[in-house]
């Protein structure tokens, strides 16, 4: 069985097609990067794989399941492109809040929050935070659950460079199966092993990054 099933997908918006025939497998416990230019459809298909939109055509299936089902719901962690936590939530409360939906130990929050660097901040409002440490909020919420599958969408955005290589660090050691969108080429490099590259909702070229880089 697959982690990740996506077959002949295609996704309107109106006129546009912003993903089109779209297929591909992903094996559990893979690092890959979904890898393209604005625009290209990287967002949409990961708010797909996270159960939030449909798809107009095509299969998808997560652990053979469907993505908005309860069973997929505990299994994921989704890291929307500019996530916005709680605004009028502090930082601690946002937290807990995810905490108390997915039946976490309260410990692995000051935990998250110590290793990035937030726990000055517990008791502010994520309104009130600068968006660098938002976005470092919202990759909390996202891993707080120990999620076996990770969606995370130009994760690096916003961060400053400790802060990008703290981030990393972090999700190099996490056991899950990862999809993490970005257009930078550098930033693919750095968090997977595999590469799917989209662009114009097509798929280009996938396979194992060493290839893609002994290719030049
Ligand atoms: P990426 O994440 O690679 O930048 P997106 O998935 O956000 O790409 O967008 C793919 C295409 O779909 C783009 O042409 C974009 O303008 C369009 N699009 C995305 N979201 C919407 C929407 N809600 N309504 C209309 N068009 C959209
Ligand atoms: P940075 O990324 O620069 O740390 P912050 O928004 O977290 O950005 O903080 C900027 C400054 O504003 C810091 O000195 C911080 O202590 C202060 N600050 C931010 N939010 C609050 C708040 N709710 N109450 C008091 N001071 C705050």
């Amino acid at each position: 069985m697959f982690c990740i099933s996506v077959k002949d997908l295609t996704k309107r918006y109106g006129n546009v097609i912003a993903l089109y025939n779209v297929t591909f497998n992903i094996e559990c416990n893979e690092k890959w990067a979904l890898l393209g230019p604005n625009g290209a459809g990287k967002s949409t298909m990961l708010k797909i794989l996270a159960g939030l939109i449909k798809p107009d055509k095509g299969e998808v299936r997560i652990m053979d399941k469907d993505p908005s089902s309860p069973e997929v719901r505990k299994i994921l962690g989704y890291l929307p492109e500019d996530a916005d936590p709680f605004p009028g939530l502090s930082v601690i409360d946002n937290l807990k809040f995810v905490a108390s939906l997915r039946d976490v130990d309260e410990s692995k929050i000051y935990d998250l929050l110590d290793l990035l660097d937030l726990r000055q901040y517990m008791n502010y409002k994520a309104s009130t935070l600068s968006r660098g440490n938002r976005q470092k909020l919202a990759i909390a919420m996202a891993i707080l659950h120990n999620p076996s599958l990770l969606l995370l969408d130009e994760p690096l955005n916003y961060l400053d460079i400790p802060s990008q290589e703290t981030v990393i660090d972090l999700f190099s050691r996490l056991n899950s199966t990862l999809l993490v969108s970005t257009h930078i080429l550098s930033v693919a490099d750095r968090l997977a092993t595999k590469v799917l590259i989209i662009s114009n909702g097509t798929i280009r070229w996938i396979g194992d990054f060493s290839l893609l880089r002994s290719m030049g």
